[in-house]
């Protein structure tokens, strides 16, 4: 087992850093500023994006990536490094064209889409020029269990109709999202896993109604996570992906790829916080000691050093897995990361608030963005107990054909 970098990723990886030390990082004040001021998206960043693509750091995410594609072909193991070196800072990853929702989208719709949706839709995000959503939750139901979902999508002539209600809509309300990709129900009588189908709704669709964009631990996306109303959406039948029924399926193929970029940049976001709390805590002294000084302190930085390590590495296996077995293969370590990483993050940020003193909490620091994202990221994309309720029952079928072999291992009283 080899644990470093290869010489192409060690590469690609000071690409990445320096463009991010030379390029995102002094923006951070002017990107808070505009955003804060109500200029969204941020003047600067077409021009950001333009650069990264210009230097090939663009779509590093899409391991499938064709010759008359932009960007460069990685595979997830070979991204991972990269993308949490993007984690650091909330939006770097827009800037290289590898940002959520659409990465899950474009992964989604590369393996799906016509040729005609294709040119509609994938070329245009490939170039960074649109933006997309993805719209599966929903508010009146329980939607940790997609099978929940009630919105209906019904063939009429030519067209297919949508009526439904969707809400924690990531990217929605980003001015540029252009494109809808929606779950819902195509024959409710169907066995439960044929019933819902997945189809493309351009955003500007008459019925399509966005009715509130909700913060989140009272944090505003500007982008949004939003409500959204589809109210006699009428799209052509040409919009639907896949095949009728086939919308569970292409949910959980999106989902593998989606779920592991998300744990990538929670380590990135989870080691800054690290680096952030052990500096501070060599510069404030209490009672006659620096912080670090302190037991309690110090603990925290060496426990925050083992949890991220245990996260990196298992994230790697899980990349290399999806890259050697396929996602459906590796969803057991899938669900591990997802289960595992958004509450390290979450746990790591809180320490080094603590370690900041109320200043953690301000705008001041990005500490309280990373928390805050840390905790969202328990939620999406499924909740921890999915996972975990995914993981036993998968060691549970596992041990079946070996069940009786601990046994062995038993040494009962002698009750004679
Ligand atoms: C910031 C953010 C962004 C999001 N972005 C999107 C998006 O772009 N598109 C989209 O479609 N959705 C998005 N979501 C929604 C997210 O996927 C859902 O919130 C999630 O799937 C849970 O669904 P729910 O909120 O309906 O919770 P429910 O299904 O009502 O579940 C509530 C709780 O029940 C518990 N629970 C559920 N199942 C089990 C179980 N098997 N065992 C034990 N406990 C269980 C869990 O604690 C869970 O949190 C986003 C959410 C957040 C917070």
């Amino acid at each position: 087992m080899d644990f470093n970098y290869s010489p192409k990723v060690e590469k690609l990886r000071r690409q990445v850093r320096d463009f991010t030390d030379d390029h995102i990082v002094p923006r951070v004040g002017e990107y808070n500023k505009e955003v804060h001021g109500g200029q969204f998206p941020v003047s600067f960043m077409e021009d950001l994006k333009a650069l990264a693509k210009s230097e090939g750091l663009w779509n590093l995410f899409l391991p499938h990536l064709k010759d008359d594609e932009p960007g460069t072909q990685l595979t997830n193991l070979e991204y991972a490094p990269l993308a949490e070196i993007m984690g650091r800072i909330e939006w770097a990853s827009e800037v290289f064209n590898c940002s959520a929702p659409d990465t899950g989208n474009m992964e989604l719709l590369h393996m799906f889409a016509t040729p005609e949706q294709y040119e509609q839709w994938l070329r245009p995000l490939l170039n960074g020029e649109i933006r997309s959503a993805f719209c599966m939750t929903e508010p009146d139901v329980a939607s940790s269990d997609a099978t929940n979902i009630t919105t209906r999508i019904q063939r009429k002539g030519d067209d297919y109709v949508i009526n439904g209600r969707k809400w924690f809509i990531s990217n929605a309300s980003h001015p540029n999202c252009k494109i809808f990709i929606l779950m819902g129900k195509t024959d409710p009588d169907a066995d439960t896993h044929q019933q819902q189908s997945m189809i493309l709704v351009p955003s500007d669709t008459p019925g399509v109604e966005i009715v509130r964009n909700p913060t989140v631990l009272n944090h505003h996306s500007p982008a949004g996570h939003s409500e959204i109303v589809f109210r006699d959406v009428h799209v052509p039948a040409g919009n639907l992906l896949g095949e009728e029924g086939s919308g569970f399926a292409l949910a959980q193929a999106r989902l593998g790829p989606g779920r592991i970029h998300h744990c990538m940049r929670s380590i990135g976001a989870a080691e800054l916080a690290l680096e952030m709390m052990i500096e501070r805590s060599q510069e404030r002294k209490t009672f006659g000691k620096y912080l670090h000084q302190h037991g309690t302190i110090s603990e925290w930085i060496a426990r925050s050093r083992i949890e991220i390590e245990q996260a990196r590495l298992l994230v790697l296996k899980a990349a290399w897995m999806i890259d050697n077995v396929g996602a459906k293969t590796a969803r057991k370590e899938i669900s591990m990361i997802k289960a595992l990483v958004p509450q390290m993050h979450t746990t790591v940020c809180d320490r080094a608030i603590q370690v900041f003193g109320a200043m953690g909490l301000t705008p001041d620091t990005p500490l309280a963005d990373h928390y805050t994202w840390g905790r969202c990221l328990r939620f999406a994309d499924g909740p921890d107990e999915v996972h975990l309720q995914s993981i036993a029952r998968l060691e549970i079928k596992n041990s079946k054909a070996n069940l009786g072999s601990t046994a062995a291992y038993l040494t009962p009283p002698d009750r004679t």
